[in-house]
């Protein structure tokens, strides 16, 4: 039988990426080893998941650990777990790519680099480039993998100048062996190949991995009597002690979250939200708990401080961990948090969980439950009481997803309104809460109004609010999709009702009853002209300035609803606007002075579109037939 060997090419994006590692990182070249230990500790998480389900996977090899050999004379490092392995295919894939971005994600993100072209800790931490990092301080990289369950195994060799190779290997047992062949150390850098330096670098970023990291070290040992070389008088002539090996565990495998809050200081917290989150950057907020009663639990869970590239991806993981007793159950732990939170990253360890519990049914789980219920209550508060300044920060990168909850979570809906940010018509571009906007409603005002679109300038400008303005009201800005599915369900906020300032009557002025009489005709002529795209043609409540504009019913969809369900390839129905005119504005005089003359006048007609026309325009939208728009703008010029 003949072995696969493959050469490959690194990925374009890889080349890249390891190039900037490489220069990027070099004042923190210890990182490395954080990142080798942190994936196999991944690796047994893993593997521990997949043995609750598949009896036997684990053999005989049931004692977890990490190890980590030195070797001076060859100048290496080597990083021992077994834990889970990998296939031929999973080294491929996981190892060559870049695991967890879209190409298109990664370049993006390249394109914003500065242009020295360092890369930045919030941008490793997002592409997951842990093992990688092994080529700061190695010339050349070996993993030699099998994965459980497997018999061949793979080897996978670079050195990290855009090839690797991959072959067929053998090896006795599960798991995987990263072997670092170390740069030539220079002046004044760490000497990775010596026990204390190690000692320390997991001290510092691995103490609380939760299996036991293990190095064979020296150790002086007394020599036993008999076997020493003496004198005629009995007296030693030679050494009195030997040099042995021992095995020692470096990390204290302490659980973070079970120990006492004021014992653990915001070094190690921030320590133990990297380990868990592979996110470079200190997380925004943290919450540490530990409920007793009839639900007991504990979590340390963490806010980020950005929010990550794929967090509105379909495949994004949620960060929290389930443990039960200090003993992982599993990762991504859907049911722990509801999705609106899913950015929260973490632990949580519920000592009476029923250890056989399956995902299927963990949902149903009453004791899960409740602790969900509890957790989205806890995190709820953190937001609220958190310093402004920090919640603003928070808000820009994750309100997208918490407003989710308005609409999702009714038990919490009022809590979740009150988080609420919304840049307005009088915010000076600051987001401003719903009771802000409320302590500055007008006296006379008993609505909250709010617009919805996909382009702040627009509407702030927009036509629509010109009354809304004169009356000096103020309007919420709504430019996110979820905004629509909001305020769905948000009526109200504090007794006030939220109206949209697109759709039913406003009811801010009287409308002139003789003009409207007097119009009647007219409007009922551009309605028949516009049958095909207008439902009705109506003198507005809106507007002071402009002419026309375009509204809706009050149940209609709003102009935005409809652009987003057409851009997201749904069928909608057919959503034909309400065309408001303007009876104050000198142009619908001329335009009534050219009906009452002659209603078949075929420039008449031309107005009537270019009414239409300027309705969209006003709300940033685009014309229909943008060249008859501007054959008829450049006619009108011509002529005046
Ligand atoms: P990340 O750990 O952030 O996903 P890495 O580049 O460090 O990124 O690793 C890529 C993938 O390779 C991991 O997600 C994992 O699937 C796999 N991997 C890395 N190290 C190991 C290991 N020791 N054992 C098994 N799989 C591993």
């Amino acid at each position: 039988m003949t072995t696969r060997t493959e050469t490959h090419e690194f990925k374009t994006e890889v080349k890249q990426l390891l190039n900037l590692i490489i220069n990027s990182l070099y004042s923190n070249k210890e990182i490395f080893l954080r990142e080798l230990i942190s994936n196999a500790s991944d690796a047994i998480d893993k593997l521990r998941f997949k043995a609750q389900t598949e009896e036997g996977i684990l053999g005989n090899d049931t004692e977890f650990s990490i190890r980590i050999e030195l070797d001076k004379i060859k100048n290496t490092l080597t990083v021992t777990d077994n834990g889970i392995g990998m296939t031929y295919d999973e080294v491929l894939e996981n190892i060559g790519t870049i695991a967890k971005s879209g190409t298109g994600a990664f370049l993006e993100a390249m394109a914003q680099l500065n242009k020295d072209n360092t890369l930045t800790p919030e941008l490793i931490g997002q592409f997951g480039v842990g093992f990688y990092s092994s080529f700061i301080v190695a010339e050349k990289v070996t993993l030699l993998t099998r994965a459980a369950g497997a018999d061949k195994a793979v080897r996978w060799e670079s050195q990290g100048d855009g090839k690797f190779t991959i072959t067929e290997a053998e090896k006795d047992s599960r798991g995987t062996i990263i072997t670092l062949e170390l740069k030539k150390k220079e002046e004044g850098e760490p000497d990775f190949t010596d026990e204390w330096t190690i000692r320390d670098i997991i001290k510092q970023h691995s103490d609380f991995v939760a299996y036991p990291i293990l190095m064979d070290v020296e150790k002086d040992e007394p020599i036993p009597d008999k076997e020493q070389l003496k004198d005629k008088d009995g007296k030693p002539i030679g050494e009195t002690t030997r040099k042995v090996l021992k095995t020692e565990t470096l990390n204290s495998m302490k659980a973070i979250w079970s120990r006492n809050k004021k014992d653990i200081d915001d070094k190690e917290y921030e320590e133990f939200y990297r380990h868990i989150s592979h996110d470079w950057q200190p997380p925004l907020e943290k919450l540490h708990l530990k409920l007793e009663g009839t639900t007991e639990y504990s979590a340390l869970l963490y806010i980020p401080s950005q929010a990550p590239f794929d967090l509105f991806s379909p495949a994004f993981k949620h960060g929290v961990q389930l443990y039960c007793k200090r003993i992982f159950i599993m990762d991504d732990c859907k049911e722990l948090m509801p999705e609106y939170l899913r950015f929260v990253k973490g632990v949580v360890d519920a000592p009476d969980l029923n250890l056989n519990i399956s995902r299927e049914i963990l949902q149903q789980d009453r004791l899960v439950r409740n602790i969900r219920h509890n957790l989205a209550k806890k995190i709820l508060d953190l937001l609220k009481n958190m310093d402004p300044e920090k919640y603003e920060k928070f808000w820009e990168e994750f309100g997208a997803v918490l407003k989710i909850g308005v609409h999702t979570d009714s038990d919490n809906k009022d809590k979740i309104a009150d988080l609420l940010r919304y840049k307005t018509t009088k915010s000076d571009g600051k987001w401003q809460s719903l009771k802000d906007y409320v302590a500055g409603m007008q006296p006379d005002q008993k609505e909250i109004y709010y617009i919805t679109g996909e382009n702040l300038s627009a509407l702030i400008h927009s036509p629509l609010l010109e009354q809304l303005k004169s009356k000096d009201y103020e309007v919420l800005l709504m430019t996110d999709p979820v905004d629509e599915w909001v305020t769905q369900t948000l009526t109200e906020y504090d007794g006030k009702p939220l109206k949209s300032a697109e759709k039913g009557d406003l009811d801010l002025e009287k409308v002139d009853e003789d003009k409207k009489g007097q119009y009647e005709t007219l409007f009922k002529h551009i309605r028949t002209q516009l049958q095909d795209t207008i439902k009705e043609v109506r003198p507005s409540t809106r507007l002071t300035d402009s002419v026309a504009c375009l509204s809706g019913n009050t149940y209609d969809m709003s102009g935005y609803m409809e652009k987003i369900l057409k851009a997201s390839g749904q069928k909608t129905p057919e959503n034909k606007r309400v065309l408001e005119l303007n009876m104050a504005h000198p142009v619908m005089e001329k335009i009534h002075a050219m009906f009452e003359k002659d209603k078949n006048d075929a420039q008449l007609n031309d107005y009537i579109h270019l009414l239409v026309d300027l309705a969209v325009i006003g709300e940033g939208g685009k014309v229909d037939d943008p060249s008859r728009f501007s054959k008829l703008v450049g006619n009108l010029m011509a002529e005046a």
